[in-house]
């Protein structure tokens, strides 16, 4: 029996890592510790919430007493720490709110593990989920590898940044038993709508103008979230202690093709004449210090992993677009900020 605590969990990324175990793992207890902030939605969980290897713990990660009496009661074994905050734009507006969780909670989460865990990390895990974006930009050629050097340029990627150098040093320090992964972009079911594909799905759908930064040029390397989830849970499992592995696809697009390709599909989902899409096209200033290209060498993963991406980046993009429209529901609540009643209903009495 294994007890996981995994932070974020009501997330975009993190409740797909919570579905698949507590599906994959009944043997495990799979604790979802979540803030609940504006980007932390219970309904991205509802067909797991009454499994009896699941359990939701309304926490925030800033708070370091709360976050060590937890792991007081919860003794666990392990943690995969997805919380944070995750929008550069936000970042930009307040960078502080980043620092606060993405490193100081980040530390909050290691402290009460080293407490917990009383130093004896040979049966214990700290995995830490991180993003390419602490590599900086790219030129048009090359790709970010384990070995690139960190160059955060945005406020959340300073902060994403720091936080892999704190797992790493209670590595390096203490010898806790650390993993970090720096993954390329995501894309799927229940992506919080400020982000570009689903912020773009929904515009469409609404008829409303699709912004897009700059000249639309910039290039980011797309993964399908379960793709990631699977290879959280390959890693957790096989990683040596101390590693760090990147994950991708090999499938970078520039904003602008990206989008071109997502009207398509709306528009043959919408059963609108080809190329009406297109036409809600706006470009809008360029966000500040954007990095020009992300782009991940995944083969550390595939070689000594064996890890591969399941899907084509066209096939994942109209699975994504089905999941948008068959929810619509999910999507009216998040926009209207409705899903935050959803917890007071669902666990006020718990
Ligand atoms: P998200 O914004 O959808 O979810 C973040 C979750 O963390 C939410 O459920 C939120 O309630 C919770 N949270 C925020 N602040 C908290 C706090 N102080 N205490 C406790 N919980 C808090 O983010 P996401 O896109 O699912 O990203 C998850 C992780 O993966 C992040 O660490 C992010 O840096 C990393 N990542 C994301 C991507 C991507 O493309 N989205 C790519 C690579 C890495």
């Amino acid at each position: 029996m294994k007890k996981i605590i995994i932070t974020g969990g009501a997330g975009f990324i993190g409740s797909h890592v919570v579905r698949r175990f507590v599906n994959q793992y009944p043997d495990y207890q799979i604790v979802n510790l979540d803030a609940l902030t504006y980007a932390g939605n219970l309904e991205n969980l509802e067909d797991v919430e009454s499994k009896e290897n699941y359990k939701f713990i309304k926490a925030d990660i800033r708070d370091a007493e709360l976050i060590e009496s937890v792991f007081e009661t919860e003794q666990p074994d392990a943690v995969i720490h997805l919380a944070a905050e995750s929008h550069v734009d936000r970042s930009i507006k307040d960078p502080l709110a980043f620092v606060q969780t993405n490193v100081i909670g980040t530390v909050n989460l290691l402290n009460a593990a080293k407490k917990t865990w009383k130093s004896d990390y040979s049966k214990y895990r700290f995995y830490h989920v991180s993003t390419d974006e602490v590599y900086g930009a790219l030129g048009e050629t090359g790709f970010f590898t384990e070995e690139t050097a960190y160059n955060p340029h945005s406020p959340y990627s300073a902060s994403k940044a720091s936080s892999d150098h704190f797992v790493r040093a209670y590595h390096d320090t203490y010898g806790m038993d650390t993993v970090v992964s720096n993954c390329s972009n995501n894309y799927g079911a229940n992506h919080f709508p400020e982000k570009l594909i689903p912020l773009s799905i929904n515009n469409i759908k609404n008829n409303k103008s699709i912004p897009i930064y700059g000249k639309g040029l910039n290039v980011r390397d797309w993964l399908w979230v379960e793709d990631h989830a699977r290879a959280i849970d390959v890693i957790f499992h096989n990683a040596k202690t101390g590693t760090t592995y990147n994950i991708g696809g090999h499938n970078e697009w520039t904003n602008i093709d990206l989008i071109k390709l997502l009207c398509k599909i709306m528009d043959k989902k919408l059963d609108r004449e080809p190329g009406t899409s297109e036409k809600l096209i706006t470009y809008v200033e360029d966000r500040a210090g954007h990095d020009l290209r992300y782009a991940i060498d995944p083969n550390k993963l595939q070689n000594e992993l064996g890890w591969k991406p399941s899907l084509q980046f066209e096939e994942g993009l109209e699975k994504t677009v089905d999941w948008y429209l068959a929810n619509e529901k999910w999507l009216n609540n998040v926009t209207s900020g409705n899903y935050q009643q959803y917890y007071e209903l669902q666990y006020k009495d718990k």
